[in-house]
């Protein structure tokens, strides 16, 4: 076999749509056909909508991380990197490796799958202060920075200090703020009960949006259900609300409230990876422009989709919609999209991307969720049992299905330890130390970076 004249197929990115993708491809294409590679820092996909319950411990953080080599099958060659730039015309994507090499990888056809990064704000002392909620770093991290503030609290006899470390601000009405600030509240709830000296009632949660409702998308309401369940549980919600401004001790609401404070955690939103701006391409608030069929216009071969890209919204037959950043898109766009490139790679016509939104579904933490599948208002356990069930069935390994399930069963008899590791105690580790944003070459020095390398070759 004459591997150098194999078409080259590049996905970057292992998250829901990359792996569909590269799972596809390598199920429909003969290892003749084409040469497949990925590329991704991690050895895992990671399973984010699970990431509140790794941070609440009802999950371990290893039963979220799916393996990128579970099978024989699996022939895709793995760089272990991100990329930092891709050149469209020269048909090059550098990649810096996980070991600080940077690399450069031709390819004949590249899917772009990079997903997303938390859309921060210019708002003071943010970046430096806030964490979020999208790396299973994160989710560990915070789990540990919660019991901490536990600890240090029962230690402490000074009643300020007590009233700022048990008070914790969640910023994002959304799913994935309002099932952290759901889960962590359980987490905090149960594990007071472990400190005697502690007053229960000082303990407070803050959900705060700058938008009128809770997740607008569940309908007005099913949005009142999450909003009662939530504040029966004592989670104070503040909408119409933002943050002016945060500190390490404290942070100052838009409305002018100031809350002591050593947590907050930032989940408002979140904006294409910054892979997307070294294309130079057109973008639709941050995430690339492309077509039905996931290409961009006028540059053969190259495709993208899921969090990073614009894809236009078939099934809502409204002009200019675009598909929302979820899973659910993320993972049939990446089926799709590799159907796509095996059709461009044998000559034949590319199908327009169409999928109809199944629905949403919110676990707010032990028998309390609500859920909206297929448009049927749920509450309550039935509503959490479809929760559940949807994310057990759509984790893509039997191992992830047994680690998850033997956890859900394992946390629902035996409960939470509450132990707190010592995780990078000294080193306290913010938003921008874990989403790694600044490692990017602009448009110009990815241009740069690829003549030069081609001069150097001639
Ligand atoms: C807390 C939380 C809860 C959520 N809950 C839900 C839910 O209930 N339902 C739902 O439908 N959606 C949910 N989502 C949204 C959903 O997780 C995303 O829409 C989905 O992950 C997008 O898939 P993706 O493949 O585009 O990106 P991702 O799954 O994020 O994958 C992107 C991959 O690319 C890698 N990567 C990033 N940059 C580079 C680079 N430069 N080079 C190489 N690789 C790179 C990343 O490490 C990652 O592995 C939730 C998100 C969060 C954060």
């Amino acid at each position: 076999m004459n591997t150098v004249t194999r078409p080259r197929i590049l996905v970057v990115g292992a998250g829901f749509a990359g792996v569909e993708c590269v799972r596809r491809l390598e199920r429909k294409l003969s290892p003749g056909e084409a040469e497949i590679t990925l590329v991704t820092p991690f050895a895992y996909q990671l399973y984010l909508p699970l990431l509140p319950q790794v941070a609440s411990g009802v999950l371990t953080p290893q039963s979220v991380a799916v393996s990128l080599r579970r099978s024989s099958r699996y022939r895709t060659r793995i760089i272990p990197g991100g990329a930092i730039g891709v050149d469209l015309k020269a048909k090059v994507c550098v990649v810096r490796t996980i070991t600080d090499k940077i690399v450069d990888e031709p390819f004949d056809y590249i899917v772009l799958s990079p997903g997303s990064i938390t859309r921060t704000f210019d708002i003071p002392g943010l970046t430096d202060t806030a964490f979020g909620m999208k790396t299973l770093a994160e989710a560990a991290y915070i789990r540990d920075h919660v019991i901490t503030q536990l600890d240090l609290a029962d230690a402490s006899e000074d009643p300020a200090e007590r009233a700022s470390r048990l008070q914790f601000v969640v910023v994002g009405g959304g799913y994935a703020g309002t099932e952290t600030a759901a889960c962590l509240q359980r987490l905090t709830h149960a594990a007071v009960k472990r400190y005697p000296r502690l007053d229960p009632r000082l303990i407070k949660w803050h959900l705060i949006d700058i938008a009128p409702k809770l997740m607008p998308e569940l309908g007005d309401k099913l949005g009142r259900s999450a909003l009662e369940i939530l504040r029966r549980r004592g989670i104070e919600i503040s909408l119409g609300v933002s943050i002016a401004k945060a500190s390490p001790e404290e942070v100052t609401f838009t409305d002018g409230r100031v809350i002591p404070t050593r947590t907050l955690i930032w989940t408002a939103g979140v904006a294409a990876s910054p892979l997307i701006g070294t294309l130079g391409a057109e973008t639709v608030k941050g995430r690339l422009a492309v077509t039905a069929e996931m290409c961009l216009p006028d540059h053969d071969g190259v495709f993208a989709l899921g969090d990073a890209a614009a894809v236009p919204d078939l099934a809502k037959g409204q002009d200019g919609a675009v598909c929302p950043p979820t899973a659910q898109h993320a993972m049939r766009q990446g089926t799709h999209v590799a159907d796509n490139v095996i059709a461009a790679l044998r000559g034949q016509p590319l199908r327009p991307y169409v999928h109809k939104d199944l629905g949403l579904v919110v676990d707010l933490g032990g028998a309390d969720a609500v859920s909206k599948p297929l448009g049927v208002e749920l509450r309550g356990l039935p509503a959490q049992a479809v929760a559940r069930g949807y994310h057990w069935s759509a984790l893509r390994t039997g191992v992830a299905k047994t680690r998850v399930m033997t956890n859900w069963l394992l946390n629902a008899v035996a409960g939470d330890d509450f132990v707190r590791t010592g995780f990078q105690a000294r080193k306290p580790a913010k938003l921008k130390d874990f989403e790694y944003t600044d490692a990017y070459l602009s448009p110009e020095e990815v241009r740069a970076r690829v003549e030069g390398a081609g001069r150097a070759r001639a």
